[in-house]
């Protein structure tokens, strides 16, 4: 099963799968607009039900068969992760498993924050390694008018504080930007964030999903935002270290730290993508935009053994040739089915 050593698994771009997004759940506590507003999200919607997601057992014998194959880095996403019962359980079988060198797999987390001034400590003991925390806005108003369930701001930096206090650190920070929502925030967020340790990463909003009412002119390019801070406070580029990373890094000459920006619609990263997602219900996406997934679920809950699944997931990642976002400029808005974020996890 283990792929053979100098023959790494590749994609028919010859990108290698080094990073698995395990969605856990569906649900979410809060109601972002940009990702599961609330007309489409609201009390009628049928979420899955529990008996339809892949238990931990499934979770972790998935997780084990794609280290074996190659993956380094698994990330828990959602929904809203933590509200997944039982997951400080999930985290500590996920963080035992090893990579094909040996080292214990990189184990992160992208939340919302809202629940780790209670779980924090237990998280890092369980093994969890890193956490992102979603923040769009500093300014109580315009968050709570964003998250749409009142959620204040200064919860969101008790979360930062206790994840940091937790050994969960450095704490990334993930903000998503609207033209004309948080735009105005640029500096404001840099300046909160600078010295701290902590990187801030700004996001452009994403066409994910056919419910957020995505259009280019709600995009504000990373390029643009760049040069905003650096005629602030001076910026110089960081070399990455992974050459699958979705950040462009940029460290403030001052020594103060460094800034992310991911430019999926901008300047699309496709060429390095080494990611593959499975959804809570396991599904396998092989990029962020598919249409469609490959249901491993049915062949967990059919009796396929190991081997199988290896052979499905391989199967799979060999025949990937997905570069939407290179392709999105290209592409007739609206003629596509996509899968919403809250259901892929980001
Ligand atoms: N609930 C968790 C959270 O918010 O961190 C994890 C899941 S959320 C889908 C993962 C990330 O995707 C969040 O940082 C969120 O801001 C981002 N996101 C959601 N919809 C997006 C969109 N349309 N464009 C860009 N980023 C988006
Ligand atoms: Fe929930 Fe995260 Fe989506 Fe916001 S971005 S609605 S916190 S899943
Ligand atoms: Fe990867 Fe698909 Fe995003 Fe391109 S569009 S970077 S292939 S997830």
């Amino acid at each position: 099963m283990n792929a053979q050593p100098g023959a790494p698994l590749l994609d028919a771009r010859a990108r290698p799968l080094h990073d698995l997004r395990i969605s856990v759940t569906d649900r979410c506590n809060f109601r972002c607009v940009y990702c599961m507003p609330k007309e489409i999200f609201g009390r009628d919607f049928q979420f899955r039900e529990r008996s339809e997601l892949l238990s931990f057992e499934e979770i972790e014998r998935l997780a084990r068969i794609a280290v074996a194959l190659g993956v380094r880095k698994l990330r828990l996403t959602g929904g809203e992760p933590l509200l997944r019962r039982g997951i400080v359980d999930l985290v500590a079988r996920l963080s035992a498993l090893k990579t094909l060198d040996g080292n214990p797999v990189d184990l992160a987390m992208t939340t919302n924050g809202s629940a780790l001034p209670v779980m924090a400590g237990q998280l890092k003991a369980a093994g969890l390694q890193r956490v992102t925390i979603s923040l769009d806005s500093l300014d109580d108003a315009r968050f709570k008018a964003i998250n749409d369930v009142n959620f204040p701001v200064s919860r969101v930096l008790q979360a930062i504080e206790a994840a940091e206090a937790a050994g969960l650190g450095p704490v990334k920070i993930n903000t998503v930007l609207k033209r004309g929502v948080n735009d105005d925030e640029i500096l404001a967020l840099a300046e909160h964030f600078r010295g701290t340790g902590q990187v801030l990463r700004f996001i452009e909003f994403m066409d994910v999903g056919t419910t957020n009412g995505w259009n280019l002119d709600a995009v504000v390019p990373s390029g643009e935002v760049v040069s905003r801070i650096n005629e602030r406070w001076a910026l110089e580029p960081v070399t990455k270290t992974e050459p699958g990373e979705t950040a462009n890094r940029w460290r403030y000459t001052d020594g103060s730290g460094e800034i992310g920006v991911i430019s999926s619609v901008t300047n699309a990263f496709c060429g390095n993508c080494s990611r593959a997602r499975v959804s809570a219900e396991g599904q396998l996406y092989t990029c962020l935009f598919a249409g469609s997934g490959y249901d491993l679920r049915a062949l967990l809950r059919g009796g396929a053994d190991d081997q199988q699944l290896a052979d499905a997931l391989s199967g799979h990642w060999r025949k990937r040739d997905d570069n939407y976002s290179e392709l999105r400029a290209a592409l007739t808005p609206g003629k596509r089915t996509r899968i919403e974020m809250s259901y892929i996890g980001g």
